[in-house]
This record gives structure tokens, C-alpha cells and sequence, in this order.
């Protein structure tokens, strides 16, 4: 790791401030994927703001919503009763998103921010990765690629998006609330995550110094079923092969609403609005689902490698359905 300053933010605004006026800071909440990264000698930056001491954390519970404070631990949001009981596929992510230990340092902004999981990004002796340095190839694309995406894929990257939470986040449309030097704005999560195009080392679309201060998140409605199912080679601290998140809506046998997000296979948390045009007014049926699946893994596009995840992708999404459902056979 190289030397870097470290500063301790007083405030929100002058965090912001600094970062915004300096392109080599950068914000240090959890430390779970920033310090991992200045280890492997990924990220350099020569300095280092400490929002750890921000009253930025805390969940407020509202009139069908939670707030979610930034510096939230995933623990302290998977402990939440108001959570498990509304929102049981957000919990269910959390819990199979990291160890213990890890839940009890990420925060969920940071969470929503980690970095690729892509091996060539993680190893500086890898020249090729556009996402580390713009312009220089990408590695993945010739190499082994098992763990890359199949949806929303570029020529320049396939990385996945490896957030485990921001998958149900996505599905029940949170709102993330970010602060910079012109002042506070909020982002749908469905437009905060950029595919990689041709520009890969933009992930999202915070602006140079912003800060996510909170993330809102809507409840599901009384009566609402959901669920998370994670697919991976073992059964702890594991990234997603194939995940799905959920919601179904239901009247009697007919699905009058559904929500559904993948993880595991997509360069961000993919939304999949054909699977819940498919899934909405039909009945629950396997056969239904299935058809679901196909809609919502139509754009696959595989690497040598990667072929096995788009049937793997559709049976996670069936089984999730089948499960919110109450119909797993
Ligand atoms: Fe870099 Fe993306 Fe290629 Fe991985 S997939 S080597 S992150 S450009």
C-alpha cells in the first residue's frame, strides 16, 4: 500500500468539498473493498477522507418506507424488524452477502459502490483492463471468464456487478440520496448504475465528490411475497454464479404485480421489466415462470465460459418464483 493522508471529516459538506476539489481523494467509510483494493496496489489514492464519524447512519422508519443511512452496517439493516417483516428478500441478501465479520464493517453505501470482482481489475500485473486504466483492453474477454456477466456486456468489459443487496434494492426501486458541492439530489437505483459501454471505469453516475448520504428504501405491501435465492460454488462468502430477487403480488392464483432482479450475471443489478411483463395478470404456473425466464435472459451474450450461467440464470429465477410463490415442488 502507498502512502496516502488520511483525514478525518468534520462534516458532510467539507468531505465533500475536499474530494470534489481533490481527483486523487477519496471517501473511506467500511474499508471493506477501498483498503482491499489499496493493498492489491489497484487504487492509489494520496488521500483518504474518513466519513466513518458522519451521523450518516441509522434507519428511520417511515410512512411506507425506510431510510437507510449511508453508514448502515448490512447487520444492522439485516437486524431490522421492520426488514425482515416487509422487506424479507432485502434481509435475505444481506445475509448471504458476506461473513459476519464483513457485515459488521460494510456499510450500505459502500456496498452499493464495491468495485468488479473481476480478477484481471483485482491483479495490477494484468496490463489489460479498461476499467483500471481506460484504453488498455480487456483481459477477460481472451481469459478465463466463468464469473463474468452475460447481460449488459461491452466489447471493453464483462464485468459483473457483485452486490448481493443491491439486487432486491433494485426490484422494490430504492432511491439513493447523494450529496455534493451544488447540494443534496436523488437517484432511482434503477438509473444510479452504468453498463460498461465503451467507458467501463464508470460505474455509476455520481458526480467527482459525491457522497451517498442514505438510501430509501419503499416497503412492500401487506400481503406481498419475496424472496432472494443466491446461486454459488459454496455455501458462504461466495459471489453470486446466478441470483434472483422477487416480489410477487398476489390475487387468489393470478399475479397482479411482480418485481424481479438479477445478480450474478449482469454488469449491474439487472432489472428485468420483460420478466415481470411476462409474469403480470398470468397465473402462477411453472410454466409461466419459465417463459418469464427466457424473457428475462433474452440479451444473453457468453464468453468460452460462461455459457452454463444463462440456463443456470433462468432455473435460480424459476425456483425464486416458485418459492415466493409457495408452489417449490
Ligand atoms: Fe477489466 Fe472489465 Fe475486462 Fe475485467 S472485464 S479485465 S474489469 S475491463
Amino acid at each position: 500500500m502507498g502512502p496516502f493522508e488520511y483525514v478525518r471529516a468534520e462534516d458532510a459538506e467539507r468531505a465533500v468539498a475536499v474530494v470534489t476539489a481533490d481527483p486523487r481523494a477519496a471517501f473511506l467509510a467500511g474499508g471493506t473493498t477501498q483498503v482491499d483494493l489499496m493493498k492489491d496496489g489497484v487504487l492509489a489514492p494520496s488521500r483518504l477522507v474518513d466519513v466513518t464519524r458522519l451521523p450518516l447512519g441509522g434507519i428511520v422508519h417511515g410512512d411506507g418506507v425506510v431510510r437507510v443511512g449511508a453508514l448502515t452496517t448490512m447487520e444492522e439493516l439485516a437486524a431490522d424488524p421492520v426488514v425482515g417483516a416487509r422487506l424479507g428478500f432485502v434481509r435475505e441478501a444481506l445475509l448471504a452477502g458476506a461473513s459476519p465479520q464483513l457485515r459488521n464493517m460494510a456499510t450500505i453505501g459502500g456496498n452499493l459502490l464495491q468495485r468488479a470482482r473481476c480478477r484481471y481489475f483485482r491483479d495490477p500485473s494484468v496490463a489489460a483492463c479498461n476499467k483500471r486504466a481506460p484504453g488498455s483492453g480487456c483481459a477477460a474477454v481472451a481469459g478465463p471468464a466463468r464469473m463474468h456477466a452475460v447481460l449488459g456486456t461491452s466489447p471493453h468489459c464483462v464485468a459483473l456487478h457483485a452486490s448481493d443487496v443491491a439486487v432486491p434494492l433494485t426490484a422494490v426501486d430504492a432511491v439513493v440520496h447523494v450529496l455534493g458541492v451544488a447540494g443534496p439530489r436523488t437517484v432511482p437505483l434503477t438509473d444510479f448504475y452504468v453498463p460498461p459501454g465503451d467507458t467501463p471505469h464508470l460505474e455509476n453516475v455520481l458526480r467527482r465528490g459525491e457522497l451517498i448520504t442514505a438510501v430509501e428504501v419503499p416497503l412492500l405491501p401487506e400481503g406481498a411475497r419475496s424472496h432472494y435465492l443466491k446461486v454459488r460454488d459454496r455455501a458462504s462468502y461466495e459471489f453470486a454464479l446466478a441470483s434472483a430477487g422477487v416480489v410477487l403480488e398476489l390475487d387468489g392464483e393470478t399475479i397482479v404485480r411482480a418485481r424481479v432482479a438479477l445478480g450474478g450475471v449482469g454488469t449491474i443489478p439487472w432489472r428485468s421489466w420483460d420478466a415481470e411483463d411476462v409474469l403480470t395478470w398470468a397465473s402462477v404456473d411453472r410454466a409461466v415462470f419459465r417463459d418469464a425466464a427466457e424473457a428475462a435472459l433474452a440479451g444473453a451474450r457468453t464468453l468460452p465460459g460462461t455459457e452454463f450461467k444463462v440456463e443456470l440464470a433462468r432455473r435460480t429465477l424459476v425456483r425464486a418464483l416458485e418459492t415466493a410463490a409457495g408452489v417449490v415442488s
